[in-house]
């Protein structure tokens, strides 16, 4: 969005702030609260454009927390090498860490599960592919654990694949309730319908946001739009690519499945939740090359796909109606890892992203890496954005 010189005229009042946050999902608030608990005395106000927080990827994912990355660990191992491969799992399992003793503690509502989620195979091919990755796992002391097609059958309900893995710490969640637990546990003023859309540096040192109705004035600002991020600043266009996510959920049946599943390569996922019904997303391999932009829309083939995986896969789902199909857009990044950096036009600009699918699983720590990096202490190169 822009203004225009009519509007511009009319005068926008001025709200001022020590930090501005832009963006109210996963990682806008888990900015806010390292800033606040670094220090109780800044003022932080985070400004959303939709009408409430969790109008992004935060309130449309599945709520899997995932520990890795958007592949298997071998691929992860193969590209990066032993100690990078194991320092980015460690860095997602302290998310998990940090989240379970900051944020959700022994609180029964937000529907968190931590026994593990399955990785499952419909091929040969990928089951030697995950056999292989446990005993990679298991080697650097990363608890996994094998299961074979009738494994599968009891634990499961689940048909038609040939094995899979265990990882087992990794866990599940209601990712609205979180992020609402989150602002709770967060002095921060928040102001939805606030769409920031352009951010200029002020002569003598700090950041002027503009939005239609207020302009803010902070000393910093911080981005935390993940999909969104190129939309408003270039700086992202080549690092940040918007990508839509597809969802459906059935009416509920008797609780029948151990725990959420990938399946396909990581990239299909479902899970049962609390109140019976069953999750699923994925398949945007079908359709690559229109499944990226900022439009939420659902499509008639990846539904039917979603669809059609239950009844192959899950008997229990049989003839089950739909109740819910909803998109959202994820923010990828080249490498698959996060991005903690500042625009390196406007360095008081600080911004995280770019979580390829997995801002459960990396958002929280690396919003404390990035409150790291605005308090002058070094992060992780695999990180940093400096790396592109
Ligand atoms: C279908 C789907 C399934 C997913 N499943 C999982 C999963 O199971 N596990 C997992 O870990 N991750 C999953 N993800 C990814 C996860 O949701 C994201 O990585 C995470 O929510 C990113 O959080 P965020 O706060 O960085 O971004 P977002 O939650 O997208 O927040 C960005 C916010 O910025 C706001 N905004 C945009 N532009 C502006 C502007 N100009 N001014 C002000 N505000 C603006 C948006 O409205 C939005 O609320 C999934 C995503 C999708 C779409």
């Amino acid at each position: 969005m822009s203004i225009s010189y009519w509007q511009d005229q009319a005068g926008a009042k001025t709200k001022t702030c020590d930090v501005a946050i832009v963006g109210g999902g996963v990682t806008g608030l888990s900015v806010a609260y390292w800033l606040k608990r670094e220090d109780p005395s800044l003022n932080v106000l985070l400004l959303e454009k939709g009408g409430s927080l969790g109008a992004g990827a935060t309130g449309r994912n599945a709520g899997f927390i995932t520990c890795g990355s958007v592949e298997h660990f071998n691929r992860l191992y193969e590209r990066w090498g032993e100690e990078r491969a194991l320092d980015i799992w460690r860095f997602s399992e302290k998310n998990l860490d940090l989240l379970r003793e900051h944020i959700i503690q022994d609180d029964s509502e937000l529907e968190f599960d931590d026994h593990g989620t399955f990785s499952l195979a419909s091929t040969d091919e990928e089951f030697h592919e995950l056999k292989k990755t446990s005993e990679l796992m298991q080697k650097l002391d990363i608890a996994v654990e094998v299961l074979h097609e009738q494994d599968i059958l009891k634990r499961l309900d689940a048909r038609n694949f040939v094995g899979g893995i265990k990882y087992l710490k990794d866990a599940s969640i209601h990712p609205l309730k979180l992020l609402k637990k989150m602002a709770a546990r967060t002095d921060v003023v928040i102001v939805p319908d606030a769409e920031v859309f352009s951010i200029e540096s002020i002569n003598g040192g700090g950041t002027r946001l503009r939005t239609q109705n207020f302009n803010v004035e902070s000393t910093i600002a911080v981005l935390t739009l993940n999909g969104y991020s190129a939309a408003l600043n270039p700086y992202f266009r080549d690092k940040i690519y918007p990508t839509r996510g597809q969802i459906m959920v059935t009416e509920p049946v008797a609780p029948f499945m151990e725990g959420p599943c990938y399946a396909n390569f990581v990239l299909d996922y479902f899970r049962q939740l609390e109140d019976g019904r069953v999750l699923i997303g994925g398949f945007r391999q079908l359709e690559r090359a229109t499944e990226v932009g900022y439009s939420d829309h659902i499509t008639d083939t990846i539904q039917a796909a979603l669809y059609d995986f239950l009844q192959k896969h899950l008997p229990k789902l049989e003839n089950r109606k739909v109740t819910h199909r909803w998109a959202g857009v994820m923010g990828f990044s080249a490498d698959g890892q996060p991005l903690v950096g500042s625009l390196p036009e406007e360095p008081s600009v600080y911004f995280a992203g770019g979580f390829t699918g997995h801002g459960l699983g990396l958002a929280f720590h690396s919003a404390k890496v990035l409150v790291d990096l605005i308090n002058g202490r070094d992060i992780p190169s695999f990180v940093s954005a400096r790396r592109f």
